[in-house]
């Protein structure tokens, strides 16, 4: 059983706040801000080039792929780390699409992450020759999974309302009609219990700076079916990717496994940090995580719901059919939202009316959850949100 105050404690949290947007960005593990200063000191500073050798750097995207890979139901050795997730959105598909000769439709949601989507049309433009995305409403996806689609690209929880599409279900669906399956782990990978080869997804990628608490820039991840890993052929084909980078060849040959779905050199800065943040799951099992989440989104879901008439519930009120966010519209969500960040409670807006909220058991409490909806309940009773300084739109929302 996992101790939650000890994984608490494990964590960095600034006094007074209550942080409930480790969907977004997790917070710094306690321990990383030492790694990183290490890695910085002893391994730059004292072994400079020699630190790709004699520190490890550059098996750190399969070595620690592999402990990824391990909380997303992966097959030993088929996770790589490196770019980031639109990157990686990018090459699951080329590599997809090239798989599927003869059909042209990418299938997607509008509920996707825009990068997604905005990388797939990307790419269908430059495959030109009918290549296309289609989207359709989450929950008439599999309506649309016929005979012409090509690969289905989803994201398994939905980064707005936190809908959770069912991976095996509509994998076997994409299957059965002749599609390779794409799916999206950002908000699923650290949150929930991900079975990837169990659900035999075709390719996953997701991001480590979200539940995974690598840091802003962190790496993101790729995994590839074993049943394509030899096969699935890199758009970008990079020398890291090279069967032997270090022979020079002018000619590229795809290196063994996933190991070809590396680009460049690595970033070994943040993957120190991600490396600490892996850590804490040696304390941590997924599926009390997955508990515990679910606990705490619907105490926050039933104090929210008695406290603040205004708000409507925009996430699934059956939490297996959710992720480990819930959302609320309201049409001031952004003012609202900087209200509540100006007292201390922390989540983040989403055009053009959700209020975001994440629940990470690993270092949220329920007594925070509590306090979370009595200054929610102040802002919304009392207006406090009206305000102009709370109107005026940044860069990041
Ligand atoms: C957070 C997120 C991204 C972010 O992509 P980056 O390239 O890391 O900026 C992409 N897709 C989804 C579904 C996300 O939730």
């Amino acid at each position: 059983m996992t101790d939650f105050d000890a994984t608490r404690a494990m964590f960095h949290l600034p006094d007074g706040m209550i942080y409930l947007d480790g969907n977004s960005l997790g917070p710094l593990p306690v321990a990383a801000a030492d790694r990183v200063a290490r890695t910085v000191r002893d391994e730059w500073g004292e072994m400079l080039i020699t630190g790709w050798n004699r520190a490890g750097w550059m098996d750190m995207p399969t070595r620690l792929g592999d402990r990824i890979g391990r909380l997303i139901g992966a097959e030993p050795g088929h996770v790589v780390l490196g770019d980031t997730l639109s990157i990686k959105v990018y090459q699951a598909l080329a590599s997809a699409l090239e798989m599927t000769p003869g059909k042209q439709i990418i299938l997607s949601d509008i509920g996707n992450f825009p990068t997604d989507l905005y990388m797939a049309e990307g790419l269908a433009r430059t495959l030109g020759d009918g290549y296309a995305l289609k989207t359709v409403a989450p929950e008439d996806v599999a309506a649309h999974i016929t005979e012409e689609v090509a690969v289905l690209m989803l994201t398994e929880v939905d980064y707005r309302t936190g809908r959770r599409h069912d991976m095996a279900a509509l994998t076997a669906k994409a299957h059965a009609a002749g599609a390779l399956a794409i799916w999206d782990l950002a908000h699923s990978a650290g949150a929930l219990p991900v079975d990837v080869a169990g659900g035999q997804a075709d390719f996953a990628v997701g991001c480590t700076y979200k539940y995974l608490n690598s840091g802003p820039g962190g790496p993101a991840f790729i995994y590839v079916a074993p049943r394509h890993a030899d096969t699935a052929r890199p758009v970008l084909s990079g020398w890291l990717g090279h069967e032997a980078p270090f022979a020079f060849d002018l000619d590229y040959r795809p290196g063994p496994g996933v190991e070809r779905m590396r680009v460049g050199t690595p970033p070994v800065l943040q993957m120190a940090a991600l490396e600490a943040a892996l850590d804490v799951w040696d304390h941590a099992e997924i599926d009390d995580v997955r508990a515990r989440s679910v606990e705490l989104s619907e105490l926050f879901i039933r104090e929210v719901e008695a406290r603040c008439p205004d708000l409507a519930l925009a996430s699934p009120r059956d939490p297996a059919q959710r992720g480990s966010q819930v959302s609320f519209r309201f049409p001031d969500g952004y003012a609202a939202m900087q209200a509540l960040t100006a007292r201390g409670v922390i989540g983040d807006f989403r055009a053009p009316d959700i209020m975001r909220f994440g629940f990470t058991p690993l270092y949220l409490q329920p007594a925070e959850v509590i306090r979370a909806a009595e200054i929610i309940e102040e802002v919304m009773a009392g207006r406090l949100w009206d305000r102009p300084e709370f109107k005026t739109r940044e860069r990041v929302t």
